[in-house]
């Protein structure tokens, strides 16, 4: 099963993806976690890569492209995979379109969660992972159940990202409009986008995303699980 999570940033594609790769067992697929990984490790494409983020901007196709060629032949992805934040422009969607028909694949679905922009700046500005483990959390809407402690793994450690500040998410949304919302015609057409109401509570999001799958299950656009 191939997944992609659309929505604006903040909406809660990361959190609902992580609950789908351990729920039915195919990795969940960030390409802002793939691209921070590459700042960290401080390459020369690492540095180019921390400056577009850090203003908000998106990356060049020509990279994200390559990137996940890359990282879909890998054997984890068998069995399927959740794509969280590609495609994001038309390009991408095209390139990904033809990188699955030369492998004999193709997208299941779109889960495209729709959030508005007053409550998105909120979840961004209070949003935090986990150090260690990566698991997401919430100053307000998702707190660990000890203080200061990681549900998940334990760690005391907990990061916030150098691009989640008020100003940049203006420039943030600004892409998501411009470059990202165009591509829903694309899918659509398809046949393949669910939306979801990413207003509601963590759990009933992740409630109406398995209600999204099994439908598309039956109507038969998912062809394994
Ligand atoms: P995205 O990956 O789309 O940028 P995240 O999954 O990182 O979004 O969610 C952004 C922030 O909002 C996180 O701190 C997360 O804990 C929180 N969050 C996610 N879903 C919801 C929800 N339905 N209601 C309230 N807060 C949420
Ligand atoms: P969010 O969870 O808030 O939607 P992401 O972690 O997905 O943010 O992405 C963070 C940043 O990484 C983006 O603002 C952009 O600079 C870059 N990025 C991630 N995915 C892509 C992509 N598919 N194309 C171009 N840039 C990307
Ligand atoms: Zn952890």
């Amino acid at each position: 099963m191939n997944l992609i999570f659309l929505g604006p940033p903040g909406a809660g594609k990361g959190t609902q993806a992580k609950r789908i790769e351990t729920l039915h067992g195919i990795p969940q697929i960030s390409t802002g976690d793939m691209l921070r990984a590459e700042a960290q490790a401080g390459t020369a494409l690492g540095q180019q890569v921390r400056a577009i983020m850090d203003l908000g901007g998106l990356v060049s196709d020509e990279i994200l492209i390559a990137m996940l060629g890359e990282r879909v032949d890998r054997p984890d992805c068998a069995r399927g995979f959740i794509l969280d934040g590609f495609p994001r422009t038309t390009v991408q969607a095209e390139a990904l379109d033809a990188m699955l028909a030369s492998r004999r694949s193709r997208i299941d679905a779109v889960l495209l969660l729709l959030v508005d922009e007053a409550a998105l700046t909120e979840r961004i500005a209070g949003r935090y992972t986990c150090a260690r483990c990566g698991t997401g959390y919430h100053d307000h809407y998702k707190q660990p159940r000890v203080p200061g402690v990681c549900d998940v793994c334990g760690s005391h450690e907990f990061t916030r990202r150098a691009d989640d500040r008020r100003e940049t998410v203006v420039t943030r949304l600004d892409a998501y409009r411009q470059d990202t919302a165009p591509i829903l015609p694309f899918y659509r057409a398809k046949g393949l986008v669910h939306d979801i109401d990413g207003m509601a509570d963590i759990d009933t999001v992740s409630r109406a995303i398995d209600h999204a799958l099994a439908q598309a299950k039956a109507a038969g656009t998912v062809t394994e699980s």
